[in-house]
């Protein structure tokens, strides 16, 4: 008997080490890691050179508590995350995960507008469907039906209204204009800050709006007065090509960039948010605190393998290769459309990529859903970890996989996990 919490009754393989792009099981299988985990492993695994620094940094100083000290490796990284980010007068704030981030920056949101006087702000627009994370404010803030229903009650609707998600058929700036009545609805003067993710994650499969949009919601926020708030816990560090994938379709600065995952790379729990010049400052020039903190924020070792992942994502120029891979997977990917009618769609952004899968004949999900987790399913057992999400809620076209290999990939493990994909695609069409 194990005594493990699992998530779901389903049985887990165990997986014993992991080296590239491949992770081992304890039955001796090899899967190539299709999704990076949930899009977290972007430099590969099994990097030496980053479990050193962590096992230096742990044996020089393995902790302090951010209300007695700053450190010498977190000054150092916030210095080079501002500089990779081109945020160069931002503020960073360390934490553990995506959701601990995001609710530090719904709270600063927040904290910043009562430091101006303007006690009455405090609901966040937020688009659906959307995953902001599991906390109850992140989730809160996540237009994501199935997984809030539960705890809908501990919800106050009214301080979180929605905005549709993207539509690919308006251009960026009519798509974005869409945001300016969802403002009026909820009264500007009640409104906080607007949040979302550049390009959709897992619940909508590398969804991204057109060029132009994220500079009109950027011009809209600035003019009601509500601070943009970027959430680039999945799709920045590289992820989609660009160091921000804000930045993607336009020169653009929110006022709060919320990044995790990517940032150590899955090494060890490491988010945190970037605050503009203005936001912090107006904090600090005014009660002079964040009233907000976790225990392990800023954790030396965390941010040690954030500061080594960095080099590596510089020295091997993985942004770039980000672009080169996508390209390689999304033409591969129009492939597989061709040869699979079930797959309707595919799309996303360098190596945040999605597929989406449904009925031919409708164009939709198909009415029995659950056709990506059988698509996953057959996947791995080709041997390739993918990420399968469901459709046919929130306005999702259909069940979808997620596929975001470490950038590290090479051209020929590209091939390997299209082949992968292809024979999972023919066994479950
Ligand atoms: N924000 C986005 C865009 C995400 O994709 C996720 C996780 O998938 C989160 C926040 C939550 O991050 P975490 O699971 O690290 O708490």
């Amino acid at each position: 008997m194990s005594n493990v919490f699992y998530r779901s009754s389903k049985s887990y393989p165990v997986a014993v080490r992991a080296g590239g792009v491949f992770i081992e099981t304890q039955e001796g299988r090899s899967l190539l890691d299709g999704s990076s985990g949930a899009l977290v492993a972007n430099i590969g695994h099994g990097r030496t050179q980053v479990a050193q620094a962590m096992a230096e940094q742990a044996s020089r100083l393995a902790f302090v508590h951010g209300s007695q000290f700053t450190s010498d490796v977190l000054e150092a990284y916030a210095s080079r995350l501002a500089a990779f980010l081109d945020l160069p007068a931002f503020r960073f704030w360390a934490v553990s995960g995506g959701s601990e981030a995001n609710e530090s920056a719904i709270k600063l949101a927040r904290q910043y507008h009562v430091e101006r006087g303007e006690p009455g702000r405090f609901k966040v627009i937020t688009r659906v469907p959307s995953y902001h994370g599991a906390s109850l404010g992140a989730l809160a803030a996540s237009g994501m039906g199935a997984r809030r229903e539960v705890y809908a009650p501990l919800i106050r609707e009214d301080a979180w209204p929605k905005m549709p998600k993207p539509d690919p058929t308006l251009s960026g700036e009519e798509d974005a204009e869409r945001l300016r009545a969802v403002l009026e609805a909820a009264g500007p003067d009640s409104v906080a800050a607007f949040i979302c993710e550049p390009v959709v994650g897992a619940s909508d499969a590398a969804l991204a709006p057109n060029a132009g949009y994220h500079a009109r919601i950027a011009a809209i926020c600035r003019e009601y007065g509500v601070l943009f708030v970027a959430d680039e816990v999945m799709s920045g560090m590289g992820r989609c090509g660009a160091p921000l994938a804000v930045r993607l379709g336009g020169d653009v600065t929110p006022d709060i960039v919320v990044l995790g995952k990517g940032l150590a790379a899955g090494y060890a729990p490491l988010a945190g948010l970037m605050a503009s010049p203005e936001v912090y400052g107006t904090v600090m020039d005014g009660s002079g605190a964040f009233k907000h903190g976790f225990t392990y924020a800023g954790h030396p070792v965390s941010v040690a393998a954030g500061l080594s992942v960095l080099d590596i994502v510089e020295q091997e120029e993985l942004v770039q290769a980000a672009r080169e891979r996508g390209t390689q997977l999304l033409a591969g990917l129009e492939g597989l459309k061709d040869r699979h009618p079930q797959v309707l769609e595919v799309r996303g952004q360098g190596l945040l990529l999605g597929v989406v899968l449904g009925d031919p004949a409708t164009g939709q999900a198909f009415e029995r859903p659950g056709l990506a987790d059988r698509v996953a399913a057959a996947a791995r057992e080709e041997g390739l970890l993918t990420y399968p999400g469901s459709g046919a809620v929130d306005g999702v076209r259909g069940d979808h996989l997620l596929l975001g290999p470490p950038l590290s990939i090479t051209p020929a493990e590209v091939d390997l996990l299209l082949e992968r994909l292809d024979r999972a695609l023919a066994r479950t069409g």
